[in-house]
């Protein structure tokens, strides 16, 4: 008799041949050529159609029911742009067509399209790349404006959150993956840890090569506020995640290091000393943050914690590989399992003499926890392995981080304070959208993205002025690298300390030299 894995598995291999392209792929160009093919390896945290059923103890199997409906709502809301603008396009051009072209977007995706550019295609015709453009960003702003509803099914059952951290020893978790948009799932998904918590920093960058000074501002800033009110006892801990790919080593790893493993993870962590010699040279010995060294797998969303070494330097001799922590404890109830975890985690960091403090031990062993229940996502959820292993981001990010968007492969996000810092990673991103949208026809879609402190005089403004600095940089970088009129822009900014969230200052999709805007 089939398993329950097994049954799902055949169902999903009938009903996935229509759906299983990238974003962008059904309107222009030649399927086929980038149709990915299927990669059957074995699983390496449970043999799928072994007699032992994959279903762990520790997996939290009412969250992982919740983060999927969550990653379902989001796929169809972003797959329904492509479809419903096929549909519109293939309305009859009379007198009648903008109005059902509206009603037509209003009932599929719940807004609506500038109706400027329906009244004029009459005589320009229809401008689908920028009307793609402007849905996927009321995509976005959609998602957000309902992530409090989405995301609440599972944003409480997240164990890593503030009080956790805290508990852990931490007043900061600041965290550094690669820009790569199949790490954007990363803090619910493959961590479970609490997107919206105060202590939690994300900043994605290329290769995850972050920018050590803006690090050092980060880290002197939440210092300061802790020593200001007299907290003394806590830290601050910096996280690099690198990432490869086990499915296809050469070609699906890390763009912005070749695709090779090694690369990845000595760059990481020449990173991190770099941040913790100067820390300790600016600011006095000892006092350089804590680090930790995760590797992904975006295949199997499996992650890897390399323990610092006894000087607390990042290393990468040591790892716990919560694969292999599945496979061992599969089977066991849960205190075995959990006792079976923390004895792992003390042997890595006994064998190198770690200088990891309880309290970081007992975070690690936490994160190969809750990444046990990602192990088994992907095995309940995607056949064990993820089918589309490579890029397919439908947007780039530049800026902050969108809190309410949390999806593997939705976009690419590159962390920036100035377009002359960030270069590199939004070089990457193009080179990706390059062959992801360009090549195809297709518009690469940029949301620029800045948080602002509406209790600070002006920071509104300023935060927006910042967006359009960045935009003009991003159009002079490429002018005449892209085709004319290719790179559509939305500029948003979020109140972190009111309830504004992503809220949109203009919109650059029409097609023009003057890439005229409208407001919205
Ligand atoms: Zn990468
Ligand atoms: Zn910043």
């Amino acid at each position: 008799m089939l398993s329950r894995v097994q049954q799902r598995q055949a169902q999903r291999r009938v009903r996935s041949h229509a759906s299983h392209l990238p974003g962008g792929t059904l309107l222009r160009g030649c399927a086929d050529a980038v149709t990915p093919a299927r990669v059957v390896m074995a699983n390496p945290a449970c043999d799928l159609d072994g007699r032992q059923p994959c279903e762990h103890a520790l997996v939290d199997g009412g969250l992982n029911k919740a983060l999927y409906d969550y990653e379902a709502v989001l796929q169809a809301r972003f797959d329904s742009v492509e479809q419903t603008l096929q549909a519109v396009a293939r309305l009859p051009r009379d007198e009648t067509f903008p109005a059902q072209a509206q009603q037509l977007t209003r009932a599929r995706l719940g807004f609506e399209l500038p109706a400027e550019m329906l009244k004029r295609s009459w005589i320009e015709g229809l401008d689908m790349a920028a009307l793609y453009a402007h849905c996927l960003f009321e995509a976005v702003r959609v998602s957000a404006k309902q992530a409090p509803q989405e995301q609440d099914d599972w944003l409480h059952g997240m164990v890593i959150d503030d009080e956790f951290i805290a508990e852990c020893g931490y007043h900061t978790l600041d965290i550094t993956p690669c820009a790569d948009g199949r790490l954007q799932g990363l803090l619910p998904f493959v961590l479970r840890i609490a997107p919206t918590s105060e202590s939690v920093l994300l900043k994605a960058y290329a290769g995850a090569l972050f920018d050590i000074d803006l690090d050092l501002s980060d880290w002197t800033q939440r210092e300061l506020a802790q020593r200001l009110s007299a907290r003394l006892g806590a830290r601050y801990l910096k996280m690099a995640v690198y990432h490869y790919s086990s499915s296809a080593p050469s070609k699906e790893g890390c763009a912005a290091h070749g695709s090779d493993e090694g690369a990845a993870r000595s760059a990481a962590i020449t990173r991190l000393e770099q941040l913790r010699y100067g820390v300790a040279h600016a600011f006095g010995a000892g006092l350089g943050p804590d680090i930790l060294v995760l590797g992904l797998d975006t295949d199997l969303d499996a992650i890897r914690v390399h323990l610092p070494d006894a000087q607390g330097e990042p290393s990468e001799a040591v790892a716990v590989e919560a694969a292999q922590i599945y496979r061992e404890t599969l089977g066991m109830p849960v205190a075995q399992a959990r006792a079976h975890i923390m004895q792992s985690v003390d042997r890595a960091a006994a064998s190198v003499g770690s200088s990891a403090s309880a309290g970081l031990k007992r975070l690690v062993t936490q994160l190969i926890e809750a990444n046990l229940s990602q192990i088994e996502y992907v095995i309940q959820h995607h056949e064990g392995r993820y089918a589309h292993l490579g890029h397919g981001e439908r947007f780039i990010c530049v800026g902050d981080s969108i809190d309410e968007l949390q999806m593997r492969n939705l976009y690419y996000f590159a962390h920036l304070d100035t377009l002359e810092e960030g270069a590199a990673c939004v070089d990457v991103g193009l080179n990706i959208f390059e062959k992801l949208n360009l090549s195809r026809g297709f518009p690469v879609p940029i949301m620029v993205h800045f948080h602002y402190a509406s209790v600070i005089p002006g920071a509104r403004e300023r935060a927006a002025e910042r967006c359009k600095r960045v935009m003009r940089g991003i159009q002079a970088r490429y002018a005449g690298r892209v085709p004319d009129g290719a790179l559509k822009f939305a500029l948003c900014v979020s109140d972190v300390t009111g309830a504004e969230s992503l809220c949109l200052i203009g919109e650059y999709c029409v097609r023009s030299v003057r890439q005229e805007g409208y407001d919205a």
